[in-house]
């Protein structure tokens, strides 16, 4: 069994963050770890309040699990500042693990912030270069980018932009898109798309969480990159189609159907 790591925030509602995270791992055969970045107070309706854990301990956490433990696949989440995506990286280029899969998390469904913009100069210069793969949405591409994106084609520029930035495979997800879905896959040398169906429900609590642990899992498992997002689409779209009706607003993915 391979040991995978999720660097994020928590969601008590446990339908995203490092609850998702751990959830998925577990339900690709693989032994989970978080090192919890905040604690947000949120449900299926709002975030409601947002808890920093202090840099010291989240890099103590870090220190705790490389100096003990082989990591095989380690997936970044929400890093709401500065600080603490400086120290993040810090740690990453010091301990080199494998297959780090970072989904530059910045707003909730719900229009809530998840990083602060400052931060924006950190993802870019030192986050971005650790990334094995990168999995933006259209909005985080965006910011990332300075660009606005409206056709696949620009989805293909943003990619490739992102790619120029230090990633080794950019994977710009086009849920946002009216219609059915495609996800664009830049891996350097050439672009895959991945086409979806296009789900209606409003239980969509936790997807892009889901997605980035299925592919850091799929990655840990020994699957080429191709393969580990082919497969963690799938993975998605089953947790969608089965999503639960938990709470009152959007639901949760169900990560065991
Ligand atoms: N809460 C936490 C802790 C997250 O990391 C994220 C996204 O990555 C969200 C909430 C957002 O979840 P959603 O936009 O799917 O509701």
């Amino acid at each position: 069994m391979k040991n995978v790591l999720t660097i994020a925030g928590s969601d008590c509602s446990g339908g995203a963050g490092i609850q998702a995270d751990i959830k998925t791992f577990q339900a690709h055969g693989a032994f989970g770890m978080s090192v919890i970045t905040a604690v947000v107070a949120e449900n299926t309706c709002d975030v409601i309040s947002i808890h920093d854990i202090p840099v010291i301990n989240i890099s103590d956490q870090i220190d705790a699990i490389f100096l003990d433990i082989s990591v095989a696949g380690v997936k970044v989440g929400m890093l709401s500042g500065e600080e603490i995506m400086n120290m993040v990286a810090q740690k990453l280029a010091q301990y080199q693990p494998k297959n780090v899969v970072i989904d530059p998390v910045m707003v909730a469904k719900g229009g809530c912030s998840l990083m602060d913009p400052a931060a924006l100069n950190v993802l870019q210069k030192k986050m971005i270069p650790l990334a094995f793969c990168l999995t933006p949405n259209i909005p985080e591409a965006e910011v990332i980018t300075g660009k606005k994106i409206r056709t696949i084609e620009d989805m293909k520029m943003a990619a490739k932009a992102i790619y120029q930035m230090g990633a080794k495979n950019v994977l710009v997800k086009g849920g946002h898109f009216l219609g059915e879905p495609t996800d664009i896959l830049y891996d350097g040398t050439e672009f895959h798309s991945y086409k979806g169906k296009r789900i209606h429900t409003k239980n969509t609590h936790g997807t892009g969480c889901t997605l980035s642990s299925a592919i850091t899992a799929n990655l840990a498992n020994g699957k080429t990159i191709y393969e580990a997002v082919r497969s963690a689409k799938e993975y998605v779209a089953g947790a969608i189609q089965n999503a639960l009706e938990i709470g009152k607003g959007h639901g949760p993915t169900n990560h065991f159907y």
